[in-house]
């Protein structure tokens, strides 16, 4: 992560508020401040967790209770009228006289109220409401942004109202985010559940079962990443769906590439993938979008080019597939 360049002044002034908060400095230093960062709040989590039943579903519950984050969901117009009933009618909570409106707006994810009138050891100090009225998708994972946010920041700094959306790239959000990719899959209760899959090629057979067991209200997609970025061998995440080329007659659709993460392993070993690449006939990934079944092959990366037939460097890898949706995941291991 960038250190003060390319950062404005709210935002440099929140991350150092975030590296005094958690006693790693005085100011923000990038990448180090990043990682001291990430371990204090692991250490803040570790806390919590005598007598926890070690899944991500039980950790998010306790560490939400122990930060007065209360978190309400909306599926339908009804769940936002039940919670003005609740917030601004019942505890005088004028913040949530704009919760409809923002719930309509386009890309939002989550909204974050800091009662006004609570009282200092109330359980809903804060209220996240979690917006699920498209997706479920990213219910878990905006638990734990919303919660990091809790973790890091020091509590007078937080913004008493906070819009969370897809498409927000500050650099406080994404370190947010880093904090809640590895807060979520605590390294004390989630290293037990991959120490076998570590080391051999991923399968999405296992990685579902480690998400059914872990953390079942979790995206394949968030457990998927956490678990590439933990295993000892190279190995990258990607998505794939009929798109047309970039620039390209629209018609013309191909299975092609949306990269997701690859470990530092997979950056050494040169394993990438390009943005809009197509997947070719001969993966295992292809047979997964005409057929639906989930499957895993040895295959070559040589044979996966892009439009201008570019290549790849070759490996080696084992392939697997997975089609949710109209959508398919995959995994490479070298
Ligand atoms: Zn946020």
């Amino acid at each position: 992560m960038e250190s003060y360049n390319s950062i404005t002044i709210e935002s440099a002034l929140r991350l150092d508020a975030i590296v005094k908060y958690l006693g790693v400095g005085k100011h923000w230093g990038g990448q180090d401040s990043e990682k001291e960062i990430v371990q204090a709040c692991l250490e803040k989590v570790s806390g919590l967790f005598i007598g926890l039943e070690p899944t991500g579903e039980a950790l998010v519950a306790r560490t939400a209770k122990h930060y007065q984050v209360n978190f309400e969901e909306v599926r339908q117009d009804e769940d936002i009228t039940s919670l003005e009933q609740k917030y601004l009618v019942g505890k005088k909570e004028l913040g949530f006289a704009r919760l409809r409106e923002e719930i309509h707006s386009p890309n939002v994810d989550a909204l974050l109220f800091q009662r006004i009138n609570a009282n200092p050891d109330d359980p809903d100090r804060w209220v996240a409401v979690l917006n699920l009225t498209i997706t479920e998708d990213r219910a878990y994972w905006n638990r734990y942004h919303e919660l990091s946010h809790r973790l890091a920041e020091p509590p007078q700094k937080i913004l008493p109202f906070r819009r969370e959306t897809t498409d927000n790239r500050d650099v406080v959000e994404k370190l947010i985010d880093t904090i809640a990719g590895e807060v979520a899959f605590h390294p004390r209760i989630f290293s037990p559940y991959i120490e076998n899959l570590k080391t051999a090629p991923a399968t999405f057979e296992a990685i579902s079962a480690v998400r059914n067991a872990y953390s079942p209200s979790a995206s394949l997609l968030a457990v998927t990443n956490a678990i590439v970025q933990r295993m000892e061998r190279p190995a990258l995440a990607f998505v794939a769906s009929m798109k047309a080329k970039r620039n390209g007659p629209q018609h013309q659709k191909d299975l092609r590439i949306e990269p997701q993460c690859r470990n530092v392993l997979a950056q050494a070993s040169d394993l990438f993938l390009i943005p809009n690449m197509r997947v070719p006939r001969s993966s295992c990934a292809y047979h997964t979008f005409l057929t639906g079944c989930p499957m895993t092959s040895l295959e070559n990366t040589g044979d996966w080019t892009t439009s201008s037939g570019k290549a790849i460097s070759q490996h080696r890898v084992t392939v697997s597939s997975i089609k949710l949706g109209d959508r398919i995941y995959g995994i490479m291991t070298i």
